[in-house]
């Protein structure tokens, strides 16, 4: 696991990086009891370790940002359309209001994604998306006139939006951006079997 830091424009991102051979069974006292029965409950062995990379690096970043311990992080993922455990995750506002009063400082935005051997989270002072992927597996789901780039693009994008209403919603949390369309680069990965894209608001990188 690593993690580096990069300037686009005005935003300021951290990148954290984990390889799925790097999954094991000591992680799980990086995360909560939750998270862990959660990575459990996958239907194979891959999927259970991305889960459990996942978790542990966004802990990792989240709690390297705001300078608090590992577990005192409350991150809900609760999926706004099933409740189930596999929404995008995000600080718990309720749960983090306490220490807020103490730590006046705006939260970081949060994007993760996995891909085969690959797990990323991205942390950044702006609304962010990030997506991977492996290519042969999203040449497999390809529309004819659409490229690998569209595909990551477009759910870079979407991971965007969704952390744009999450500030919008939460104004007093997070710092603002204007209603900014997205700007998308691609994720640095030196892997050439993936192909990434990082979103992050426009206006960084025009004004
Ligand atoms: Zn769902």
């Amino acid at each position: 696991m690593y993690s580096q830091l990069i300037k686009i424009g005005t935003a300021h991102i951290t990148l954290w990086w984990a390889h799925l051979t790097e999954a094991n069974i000591a992680l799980q006292k990086q995360i909560t009891a939750c998270e862990y029965e959660y990575c459990q409950q996958a239907d194979d062995p891959s999927t259970a370790g991305q889960r459990l990379l996942s978790r542990v690096l966004t802990r990792q970043a989240i709690a390297n940002y705001l300078n608090v311990d590992l577990l005192s992080v409350p991150i809900v993922r609760t999926c706004q359309s099933c409740g189930a455990e596999h929404g995008l995750p995000r600080i718990d506002l309720a749960l983090w209001h306490k220490h807020l009063l103490f730590k006046p400082i705006k939260l970081p935005y949060i994007s993760v994604t996995h891909s085969k051997m690959y797990v990323g989270v991205v942390l950044a002072d702006v609304p962010i998306g990030i997506d991977l992927e492996y290519r042969t597996d999203i040449d497999q789901q390809l529309h004819a006139s659409e490229t690998q780039w569209n595909w990551v693009s477009r759910e870079a994008q979407f991971k965007y939006q969704s952390n744009l209403q999450i500030s919008q919603e939460n104004p007093q949390y997070y710092k603002q951006v204007s209603n900014d369309s997205a700007y998308l680069v691609n994720l640095p990965i030196a892997d050439n079997e993936y192909l990434g894209a990082i979103a992050l608001p426009a206006c960084c990188v025009n004004s």
